[in-house]
C-alpha cells in the first residue's frame, strides 16, 4: 500500500469524526448524513479505494471525465451527477446514474424525463438552488424554486427527491441557514410528487456546519482525496 491510499484512509476516518462531533452536538444521528466522494480528476485505483473503504456513493461533474473512467470503476459504487450538465449529455448517464442533482431548469428536467423513459427507467434528481444569488453559479433562484417545482412534479419519469446547494464560500454558514429554512418550508408545502428527503449540501470547507444546518449527503472531494490535478 502506497502512502497516496493511507492519505485517502486518514482522510475519510478524519471526516467520518468530524461528522460524528457534528451530529452530536446538534441531536442528529450521524448515519442520517451520506458521504460521498467527489472523483473529478481522480485517478479510477483511488476512487475504487475510497469505495473499498466503505463510501458507497461517487460524485461526477463532467459527462465526459465520467465516460472515460466509468469502465475502471468499482460497479458497487452508487453514482449521481453534480455538475452543470447540458441538454446533449443527459444520453450518457441517465443509465449508469441513479441520481442527477444539478437540475435547474424545465427543459434539463424534460430531457432528463424524455430519456428516462426511453430507458424505461424513473430518475432521481434534486434541484439545484442558487441561494446566493451567485452570477457565476448554476441553480435556480429561490423565488423560482417553487414554480419549477410544480413544472417537474407533472413529468412521469423523473421524482425530486430533494435540493442541492453550493453555497458562496466566504459567507457559506449564513446560506446553509437559509437553505435549510428553504428546505423545511418545501417540505411543509407537502407539494404533490416532490419529496423533500435528501438535502444534499456541504463540501471540504463547510460540511461540519452543512451537518449543523440539516444536511443529508456531503459532497467531498479535496478533503478526501487531497488538491486536484487538473493536467491529468
Ligand atoms: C468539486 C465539487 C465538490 C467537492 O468540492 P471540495 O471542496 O473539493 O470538497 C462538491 N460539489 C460539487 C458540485 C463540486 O463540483
Amino acid at each position: 500500500m502506497t502512502d497516496k491510499y493511507q492519505y485517502v484512509s486518514d482522510n475519510l476516518a478524519a471526516i467520518k469524526s468530524n461528522i460524528a462531533d457534528a451530529a452530536a452536538k446538534c441531536g442528529r444521528a450521524p448515519e442520517d448524513i451520506r458521504i460521498m466522494a467527489v472523483t473529478k480528476t481522480v485517478a479510477p485505483e483511488i476512487v475504487n479505494y475510497a469505495v473499498s473503504l466503505g463510501v458507497a456513493l461517487l460524485g461526477e461533474n463532467r459527462a465526459q471525465e465520467f465516460m472515460s473512467k466509468q469502465e475502471a470503476y468499482d460497479k458497487s459504487a452508487e453514482i449521481h451527477f453534480i455538475g452543470g450538465l447540458q441538454t446533449n449529455k443527459v444520453k450518457y448517464i441517465i443509465e449508469p446514474m441513479t441520481m442527477i442533482q444539478s437540475v435547474d431548469s424545465f427543459k434539463l428536467a424534460q430531457e432528463i424525463n424524455r430519456l428516462a423513459g426511453v430507458h424505461n427507467k424513473t430518475m432521481d434528481i434534486l434541484c439545484e438552488v442558487n441561494i446566493g444569488g451567485e452570477d457565476s453559479k448554476s441553480g435556480v433562484a429561490p423565488d423560482g424554486l417553487i414554480p419549477l417545482l410544480e413544472q417537474i412534479s407533472q413529468l412521469e419519469c423523473v421524482r425530486v427527491k430533494g435540493l442541492m446547494t453550493i453555497p458562496p464560500p466566504s459567507s457559506s454558514d449564513v446560506f446553509l441557514g437559509r437553505m435549510e429554512e428553504l428546505f423545511q418550508n418545501i417540505k411543509s408545502r407537502n407539494i404533490q410528487g416532490i419529496a423533500m428527503e435528501t438535502l444534499s449540501m456541504g463540501m471540504t470547507h463547510d460540511y461540519a456546519e452543512a451537518v449543523k444546518h440539516g444536511s443529508t449527503l456531503v459532497r467531498i472531494g479535496t478533503g478526501l482525496f487531497g488538491a486536484r490535478d487538473y493536467s491529468r
